[in-house]
């Protein structure tokens, strides 16, 4: 098949930590100098994009800030479809904020004059916000997360993310969100697309976690690596309920290798 576009997963397959996967950087250089479309994808919506495409040129790979695909610029994207402008009461940190912001919607303080609930990873979650997404969602507002991720993964084991967010507005209000926009879902595919400007079918994407990365790529028809420099083991292939990835390389270094 002939390659035009190919995305990464950052965490766990371009680097872990502060730290770049060996050879990550080449990988990346070799792809772009065959002609191909490159993108990052996060569901962390702790960094701004900025920080994130600063961290990846910090390491090697110069990347420009589009070319950063995380679930708060999705978000953006989802609320700025379905109503330009919108009103919205938001649980998560200032990078999430802010992403909104850019993108013409207003962040409310009182949950009654919102449209829409945004739930978010937020480390600083508590009682009040936890009764402010209640008003909104008895007020009327739509609920939608930014990913489903359960826990994220850091330096010495992992901590709560999102799920837990959304699990406790669920369990007050009984409300599931509408849509949860980062990986797997069909919205950060076509946030990915169409900075690529190439159909799926000459696409590629790189990640560590069958659930997300390989789910979502499959799901959309593109061609998938698994790698195993990150949280998902070789011994999660014989789990019969996830996806099965393409190919499976020990890194993103061997890639450009089995693009011929
Ligand atoms: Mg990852």
């Amino acid at each position: 098949m002939t390659y035009r576009g190919f995305i990464f997963d950052l965490d766990g397959t371009i680097y872990r930590g502060e730290r770049l996967i060996p050879g990550a950087d080449r990988a990346v250089a070799e792809l772009r100098r065959r002609g191909l479309r490159v993108v990052f994808v996060t569901n962390k919506p702790l960094s701004s994009r900025a920080e994130y495409a600063a961290k990846l040129t910090r390491l090697g790979i110069p990347t420009p800030v589009e070319d950063v695909i995380s679930s708060s610029f999705v978000m953006a994207r989802y609320l700025h479809e379905q109503e330009p402008g919108t009103r919205v009461y938001c649980i998560g940190e200032a990078p999430l904020i802010e992403e909104l912001r850019q993108m013409g919607i207003q962040v409310v303080d009182d949950p009654r004059q919102a449209r829409f609930l945004v739930v978010g990873f937020d480390r600083t979650f508590d009682y009040q916000k936890l009764t402010g997404a209640m008003l909104a969602i008895r007020a009327g507002a739509r609920f939608v997360a930014t990913n489903p991720d359960r826990t994220c993964p850091v330096e010495d084991g992992e901590i709560p993310d999102c799920a837990g967010m959304v699990g406790a507005v669920t369990g007050v209000t009984g409300a599931v969100p509408e849509a949860v926009v980062g990986k797997p879902s069909p919205y950060m595919v076509a946030a990915a697309l169409d900075r690529l400007g190439c159909p799926p079918s000459q696409v590629g994407i790189a990640g560590d976690r069958l659930e997300t990365d390989i789910a979502m790529g499959a799901a959309a028809g593109m061609r998938t690596f698994f790698v195993l420099t990150g949280g998902d083991r070789l011994e999660q292939l014989a789990d019969d309920r996830l996806p099965k990835p393409d190919h499976v390389v020990q890194s993103v270094a061997e890639i450009p290798d089995l693009l011929d």
